[in-house]
């Protein structure tokens, strides 16, 4: 069931019009095509002049395609500010924030990016602190701006300060093409953690993964059907798992991206083996743990088959189906593993502690699995979507749904391909930066924040 309040233009109009207090949601603006090297063309950038090898990022976003300044002066409105607090020595360094953010929020366009670079191995009770406060920032303006589909997140950047100006410049290109273009959507008050000593040198995303092969499970529709689709439009061979009760859903995908049809259930213990006779050693390079089903009860009411059920298909079954893949060799190096939690697993919710224990569980999973991988060049991430307008939540009663929407500082759902779109980030060669960590693409969202 879509959202009527983005569907109804009359609706829309007549709220407007009539000055009435029920908040109209920002049309969003997403970006369909591939990446490609110019993802900013002409999208005005001001980069605060406060800061550390300011010219390094200018440089950076030059050649995306931005036009990019140090001072609003030369231009009248602005679609992207980037506030750079990896300086931040003193005390008063923390107004800094305030004097480049103030007068220049009311410059920024509709469905802009404000993004604020910090040091992600800040040292001294000093730099901690500020650092934080960076994140509490972002999470506020990501409130304050949402109305009019901007969104603010912090790129912390570990070494930041060893880095030479060379690794610096390739390492943080790939992340502002998805962190201020439109494939980052709906993804507000964020953060996310870059090793610059794990940054490939060199790599552009534009068909970064052409060829590889990624298998999805739960992929015939949903969140997993975006993410199969985004794969396979970035050039990567895609094979598609679903049970066989989704068959027809399937064939209809598999053949609209050339892909690959798997019907299986990812609870068989026999999976791993078929997967590994498909793939050979060291074959499968992407791995999306996206099947999942809800049985929602509160504890008290809870059938042990319901808990039994959830805990085995959303938790269990991915926790083996990685350690055997893992003792066959099937995953390449630097396989990336991205599982789908939930802002539920971060904040509980009514209802659903089955559920809840498995996207949490999910997320402690990659961060101990990252140190424990570490020497086998794994990958492993997470990502917590927040309302996603797929069948799981149409199925929802009105209210609850209503309330899951409004409650993001969009005012609206997400769509699956704001989910595939994080997916596609975390499988990009430049993402092997990014390990152990769960983002968040909920909009901003109130749960859990
Ligand atoms: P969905 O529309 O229900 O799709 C899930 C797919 O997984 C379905 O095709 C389903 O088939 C399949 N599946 C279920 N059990 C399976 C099994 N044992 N083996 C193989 N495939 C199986 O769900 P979605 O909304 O796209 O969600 C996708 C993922 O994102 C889930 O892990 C979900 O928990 C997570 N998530 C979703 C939201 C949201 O708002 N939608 C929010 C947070 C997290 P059947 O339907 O036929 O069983």
């Amino acid at each position: 069931m879509g959202d009527f309040l983005l569907e109804k233009k009359w609706l829309r109009n007549t709220i407007q019009k009539l000055k009435l207090p029920i908040p109209v949601p920002p049309i969003l603006k997403r970006d369909p095509h591939p990446y490609r090297a110019d993802i900013l063309n002409e999208k005005k950038v001001v980069v605060s002049e406060f800061g550390f090898k300011n010219q390094v990022f200018l440089q950076a976003l030059d050649e995306l395609g931005a036009k990019a300044y140090l001072s609003i002066d030369k231009i009248d409105r602005a679609d992207v500010l980037v506030f750079n607090a990896i300086g931040m020595e003193n005390s008063d360094d923390i107004d800094q924030v305030y004097y480049f953010f103030q007068p220049l929020l009311k410059k920024v366009n509709r469905n802009g990016r404000l993004l604020i670079l910090a040091d992600g191995k800040a040292e001294g009770v000093l730099r901690k602190s500020y650092n934080r406060a960076m994140l509490g920032i972002a999470k506020t303006l990501a409130k304050e701006a949402g109305k009019k589909g901007i969104s603010v997140n912090v790129i912390f950047l570990n070494d930041a300060r060893q880095a030479s100006d060379e690794v610096l410049l390739q390492a943080i290109q790939p992340h502002f093409a998805f962190w201020l273009s439109a494939h980052s959507v709906y993804v507000s008050g964020q953060s996310v953690n870059i090793d610059l000593k794990k940054s490939e040198k060199d790599i552009k995303i534009e068909g970064s993964i052409q060829g590889k092969k990624a298998l999805v499970t739960g992929a015939s529709r949903g969140i997993g059907a975006a993410i199969a689709e985004k794969l396979a439009l970035e050039g990567a061979q895609v094979y598609i798992l679903d049970i066989p009760a989704q068959e027809v859903e399937a064939k209809r995908l598999v053949r609209k991206i050339k892909g690959k049809l798997i019907l299986a259930d990812v609870s068989d213990p026999e999976l791993a083996n078929q997967l590994h006779e498909k793939f050979g050693e060291k074959g499968l390079d992407i791995l999306i743990h996206n099947a999942g089903i809800t049985k929602d009860k509160t504890m008290a009411n809870m059938p042990e088959d319901w808990w039994k059920m959830v805990l085995k298909i959303n938790l269990k079954s991915i926790l083996n189906l990685n350690q055997q893949l893992m003792e066959l060799r099937t995953l390449s190096v630097d396989a990336r593993i991205t599982h789908l939690s939930s802002i539920s697993g971060l904040s509980g919710n009514y209802g659903q502690s089955n559920y809840v224990a498995c996207k949490a569980a999910l997320i402690e999973y990659c961060k101990a699995m990252a140190k424990e991988k570490k020497h086998l060049g794994y990958v492993f991430n997470a990502i917590a979507p927040g309302f996603i307008e797929t069948d799981m939540t149409a199925t929802m009663p009105f209210f609850t749904r209503e309330g899951g929407r409004r409650l993001s500082a969009f005012q609206q759902g997400g769509l699956p391909e704001d989910v595939a779109e994080m997916a596609l980030y975390l499988s990009f060669p430049s993402a092997l930066s990014i390990n152990g960590q769960c983002i968040r693409v909920c909009g901003g969202n109130f749960m859990g924040a």
